[in-house]
């Protein structure tokens, strides 16, 4: 079962839930129940689900719950809370720090993706003002040095490699040590990796460890590779101890339960996504904001940080969010942003309740409903857009208006405002939050 689905199926399991009339504890175990079988299915560990299950139930503690307490509000915080437990190791991964050289070793099995995911990750430091390279000490695979040269030279990422020295090890000592020198702070080293684990590969590993003396090792584990993940992490972890997990082709039809459970298994923090094969498919990875985009409910922090890396025009919705102010005005020009940011299906996540409006729809039905969104907006007077959405209220008539200027129906124009409501919620909340964000975002 594909991420996405797990999501809906959890949503739909505990909205089931909280809006049937009788909210006993036999229709409570029942959401346990489908929350643990959807789980299973997709090949989160048999053990977490069961540790999650008992959390869940002793969290909420039915047969204790006061009359009067809104059920409903604690069984969706508890559900969420121990979601986020599931991939949350309790450890903070490395931050590199400006100004010095912060050497980044990657390790994992061949084809995980490593070779592609060091590129975007230098390219994902590069854009936010770090001097980034890459070296390439893979002389395991043949083609495995003009892959990173190849790719290096489209992000305009200088890069270091040998094609005549069979030494890994050397080539890893050589490219640090140049790069050290010509003061880079992100020093990128891509090892190779073999079809299975095998000590050879390990030996390797640990060699090139001793010579770079990485600030930080990550393994890159490719989401399709099921229950497996837990013992190839293990194993990885017993000989080159990494200290964060970059999960690949979180975009394609593999489960990816397995690769969330390598982190309970080596408590070691997920850092990155790899969300497809460009570039710039590369998301930052934090507990909180994963399973509130798994489970629907949007990923702000996520989205500005993609606005940001993106430079698209998006400093007035910064100014207000810090304000906790939201106004429709804000929600159009980040749909708009959304429309040039790329495939759809990966930006609708981030903003709250967009991707269950846009359903199963795929990516250009979903671009025709978001430009008739951006129609609603372009059908509303100034004062309106630049209100905090409370006039409609005020003076429904309002939204007929705009329905027939914008040639869509009042249903969407109630479902655009809803969707306002939410997210100016939202920034409400992170009011105060955002300045210590800009400042994190700053020492990344
Ligand atoms: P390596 O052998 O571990 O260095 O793996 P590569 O970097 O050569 O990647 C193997 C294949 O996976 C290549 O075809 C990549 O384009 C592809 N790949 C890597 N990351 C992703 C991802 O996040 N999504 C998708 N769809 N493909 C990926």
């Amino acid at each position: 079962m594909v991420l996405q689905d797990l999501g809906r199926r959890i949503n739909s399991a505990v909205s089931d839930l909280t809006r049937s009339a009788t909210l006993d504890e036999k229709a409570f175990d029942n959401m346990i129940k489908e929350i643990c079988s959807a789980l299973l299915e997709a090949d989160v560990n048999v053990k977490l689900v069961g540790t999650l299950r008992k959390s869940i139930k002793q969290s909420v503690n039915f047969k204790e719950l006061p009359a009067g307490v809104n059920k409903k509000r604690i069984i969706q915080k508890a559900v969420f809370d121990e979601l986020v437990k599931l991939v949350d190791p309790h450890a903070e991964p490395f931050k590199p720090k400006k100004g010095r050289a912060n050497v980044i070793m990657f390790v994992g099995l061949q084809g995980s993706g490593k070779t592609t995911t060091c590129t975007k990750l230098a390219r994902w430091y590069q854009t936010r003002g770090f001097k980034a390279c890459l070296v390439c000490a893979d002389t395991f695979r043949a083609g495995a040095f003009d892959q990173l040269k190849q790719n290096a030279t489209k992000a305009k990422i200088p890069y270091y490699g040998s094609l005549t020295q069979t030494d890994p090890v050397i080539v890893a000592r050589d490219g640090v040590e140049k790069f050290k020198k010509e003061r880079f702070e992100i020093i990128i080293v891509d090892t190779s990796g073999r079809h299975r684990q095998e000590q050879e590969l390990f030996d390797e590993m640990v060699q090139i460890q001793g010579a770079v003396k990485p600030d930080q090792t990550i393994m890159v584990l490719d989401s399709s590779i099921g229950q497996q993940a837990e013992a190839q992490s293990k194993a990885f972890k017993a000989s080159a101890d990494f200290g964060a997990i970059i999960i690949t082709k979180t975009d394609g039809n593999a489960s990816g339960g397995g690769a969330i459970s390598a982190v309970a298994a080596t408590h070691t923090p997920i850092v990155f996504i790899g969300t497809g094969e460009h570039m710039l498919d590369l998301e930052r990875f934090a507990p909180q904001a994963f399973i509130s985009k798994l489970l629907g409910m949007g990923d702000m922090q996520g989205l500005v940080d993609h606005v940001q890396s993106l430079k698209l025009d998006h400093k007035d919705t910064m100014k207000h969010i810090a304000e906790g102010v939201f106004t429709v005005r804000d929600l159009r020009d980040q749909l708009s942003n959304i429309m040039k940011m790329g495939p759809l299906s990966k930006m609708a996540g981030m903003v709250p309740g967009l991707s269950q409006m846009m359903g199963s729809m795929d990516d250009e039905e979903g671009s025709m409903k978001l430009r008739r969104m951006i129609y609603i907006c372009d059908s509303m007077t100034i004062k309106e857009l630049d209100s905090d959405g409370k006039v409609f209220v005020e003076q429904p008539t309002r939204i007929t208006r705009v329905a027939h200027g914008s040639g869509t129906s009042v249903r969407e124009v109630e479902d655009l405002l809803s969707q306002h409501r939410m997210m100016a919620h939202m920034a409400k909340k992170m009011k105060g939050n955002m300045a210590n964000m800009q400042r994190a975002q700053g020492a990344m």
